[in-house]
């Protein structure tokens, strides 16, 4: 049996890239220097890491499954600034590795965690230069939805808050081994060097989008019932007869700091 052969795993969310075409177009997106901070989550079998160390010889990369680390180490062995850390990145300190220069992060990323994960990333957001991330189509749609859109909600607003987001291109399912049951995209994000809207609060801003959206069908005056009595609700300038998909990110910062000067906390 071949040392090196490895099964992929349902529960790491292992869908490993195969065509070499979509690999290199995902790597002259991200367009590696060779004196970057790039990290990698999610290494896998290599398939991504192997260009960018070609123009990035120093390269970290996070990998939860800890069968592939001596897959990674004999494939890569020649390069001495190749660091791995075997780790969850949903707790990983990616600060720890932004002490030098702002972080470039790159994953073609576990579906089942994206989420959480992007969330645990945004904040890093003033160590990050950008991010480019391989996700779901339609979390990338999310990602990048605008107010009045289906798909737009909290994810693309949190993300919106502190990034500015480019849906780049679709990655069809014969891309992978084995292949995944949805289309994939690929999402760049370049975090706000000064955000354009800040919220004198993030937790009351994050919380006040999280409560608006659980029920988006209704208006946001029914949501914000849970934070706020109808005295502070009547007090607000921001118009709450509307739905939720209707305001803007702007809209929700400043709800969130009438909110917050009225008296709510989280
Ligand atoms: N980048 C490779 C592999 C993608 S599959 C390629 O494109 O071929 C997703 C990878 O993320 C797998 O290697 C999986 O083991 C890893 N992974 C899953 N959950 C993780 C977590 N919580 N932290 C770090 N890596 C994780």
């Amino acid at each position: 049996m071949d040392p090196f052969s490895h099964k992929a795993r349902k529960r790491f969310g292992q869908n490993f890239l195969s065509d070499p075409g979509i690999i290199q177009r995902i790597v002259s997106s991200i367009a590696p220097r060779e004196d970057d901070n790039i990290v990698e989550i999610g290494p896998g079998k290599g398939a991504i890491t192997a260009l960018l160390l070609e123009a990035c010889p120093k390269l970290n990369v996070v990998e939860l499954d800890r069968d592939l680390i001596p897959i990674l180490l004999a494939q890569f062995a020649v390069f001495k600034d190749f660091k791995i850390h075997q780790a969850d990145a949903l707790k990983f300190d990616f600060a720890s590795l932004a002490e030098d220069k702002p972080l470039r992060i790159v994953g073609n990323l576990p579906y089942n965690i994206s989420t959480p994960l992007i969330f645990h990333l945004l904040s890093y957001h003033g160590k990050v230069q950008d991010m480019h991330f391989m996700l779901q189509k339609e979390v990338v749609e999310r990602m990048a939805a605008v107010p009045g859109q289906k798909s737009y909600g909290r994810l693309g607003i949190m993300v919106q808050y502190y990034c500015q987001v480019e849906n780049l291109f679709l990655v069809p399912p014969e891309c992978f081994q084995p292949q995944p049951k949805v289309d994939s995209a690929i999402v760049r994000l370049r975090p706000f060097q000064e955000l354009p809207y800040p919220a004198k609060d993030v937790k009351l801003l994050e919380r006040v989008v999280n409560v608006a959206f659980q029920q988006r069908r209704k208006t946001l005056r029914n949501g914000l019932k849970q934070l706020a009595n109808s005295e502070q609700l009547d007090a607000l300038k921001t118009d709450i007869s509307v739905r939720a998909e209707n305001l803007s990110v702007e809209q929700f910062v400043a709800l969130s700091d009438e909110l917050l000067d009225l008296g709510v906390k989280i």
